[in-house]
């Protein structure tokens, strides 16, 4: 297999001020590529550090990936630094240069000379076209090792790395899929599913639970296991049954987009201790206008009565985290927002306000359609944030229903 290090090169990263996901992005994608990662360094604008580090990776890597340190400023020092490793001198390209002019006289009316830095491309390097930003990425291969740079800003790196990753590929490339499950505990499922999926030990399987996203099983293996890995993913979804909400990258919003978008349906929402997060995840997706039609945050038990009409004696009587009223809520947001179908949620996120009737984690959703009303209570464990998160999870577990 062969070895790749990743750099992300930037004071600010070492300064702790942003959070480096260009190499978590790129770890993930270089090891489907067939890669095994051996390390990821952060390392500062500083041109001594650059040079030694990547010297030293050169030793032990067939692959380098370096992210960051591309800009026209003084700090960028990413090009400068590999062009003392490789010994290649720095060739401004006149094209990529005019085009940098152009581009900065049109946005700023000014086009000062540092610009044209970017434009410097090392003696042999292959120029990855930047789409979004201004300078391009490089690629680069010397005594039988391969050198990558790309742009810092994640929007522009991606597109840049997604623009080679067919060059990258190497005989190990690996095969992977992602089954999605809500409802049934990760040590239960895994448990019940053991003979079949660990029927074959050179498929690695490996489970992620999350609050936002259920239980992941992940099945990985080498790209000429595919037809094998597909089959296990296809009798583990026949035996999951309605626990499968999704397969692969798509998310359960996704699935609740897809199923209304498909049949031309809308919904609407109606929330309370979720705060809006249905809405806020459901609006994630480009597109979601043609089947949302709206959500109101009802937090107060006037604004359900005001709002969303929920009868003051029905609140009274049976307290604003009741089946009787999120039932009101889901009924009557339908109507107000003229959709086929609705959700409602209102529960007890803690910490406090939680009685022994109905502790804290005590939610109950209602989904409306033409049919009429369904109500349902869970009892969720865990602090405010986590049932918050885990209460628009069977949100829309219920909307896809
Ligand atoms: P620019 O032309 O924008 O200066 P650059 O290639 O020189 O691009 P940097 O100056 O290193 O990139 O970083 C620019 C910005 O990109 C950072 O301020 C940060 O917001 C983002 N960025 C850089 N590296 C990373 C990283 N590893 N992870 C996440 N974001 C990053
Ligand atoms: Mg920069």
């Amino acid at each position: 297999m062969k070895n790749a290090i990743i750099y992300s090169i930037g004071n600010e990263l070492v300064e702790g001020l942003i959070v480096d996901t260009n190499s978590k992005f790129l770890s993930v994608h270089l090891k489907s590529l067939g890669y095994n990662v051996i390390r990821i360094e952060t390392l500062p604008d500083v041109l001594d550090i650059i040079v030694r580090r990547i010297s030293e990776g050169l030793s032990e890597a067939d692959l380098l990936i370096t992210t960051g340190g591309l800009g026209p400023t003084e700090d960028d020092l990413t090009r400068e630094a590999i062009s003392k490793v490789l010994n290649k001198s720095l060739v401004l390209n006149e094209e990529i240069a005019n085009e940098l002019i152009e581009r900065a006289l049109k946005y700023y009316n000014k086009a000062p000379e540092s610009v044209k830095k970017q434009a410097l491309v090392l003696e042999g390097a292959i120029v990855l076209d930047n789409p979004v930003g201004t300078a391009p990425g490089q690629l680069i291969k010397h005594n039988g090792k391969t050198i990558v740079i790309l742009p810092g800003p994640p929007v522009e790196m991606i597109p840049v790395f997604e623009s080679i990753k067919g060059e990258l590929k190497t005989d190990d490339e690996l095969y992977t899929r992602r089954i999605k499950t809500i409802g049934v505990p990760e040590a239960v499922l895994m448990d019940e599913h053991k003979d079949l999926l660990y029927s074959n030990p050179q498929i690695t399987i490996a489970t992620m639970a999350s609050y936002e996203r259920g239980v992941e099983v992940r099945l990985t293996g080498s790209v000429v296991l595919k037809e094998e890995i597909d089959g296990i993913v296809e009798q583990l979804t026949n035996l999951l049954g309605e626990s499968v909400y999704a397969l692969d990258d798509d998310s359960i919003e996704d699935v609740v987009y897809k199923l209304l978008k498909e049949n031309n349906l809308t919904i609407s929402f109606a929330e309370s201790c979720t705060g809006g997060l249905l809405s806020a995840r459901f609006v994630d997706i480009p597109g979601v206008s043609s089947v949302y039609k709206g959500g109101v945050v009802a937090y107060s038990n006037e604004s359900k009565a005001n709002i969303l009409r929920v009868p003051k004696d029905i609140i009274e009587k049976h307290g604003a985290v009741s089946e009787e009223c999120v039932s009101y809520m889901a009924k009557n947001a339908r109507e107000i927002f003229d959709s086929e179908f609705s959700v409602s949620i209102s529960g007890i996120a803690g910490p406090t306000g939680g009685t022994p009737q109905k502790p804290v984690g005590t939610v109950c959703f209602a989904f409306a359609s033409k049919k009429g009303v369904k109500a349902f209570t869970y009892n969720l464990r865990g602090d405010r944030e986590m049932i918050r998160k885990r209460s628009a999870l069977i949100g829309f577990d219920i909307a896809r229903r």
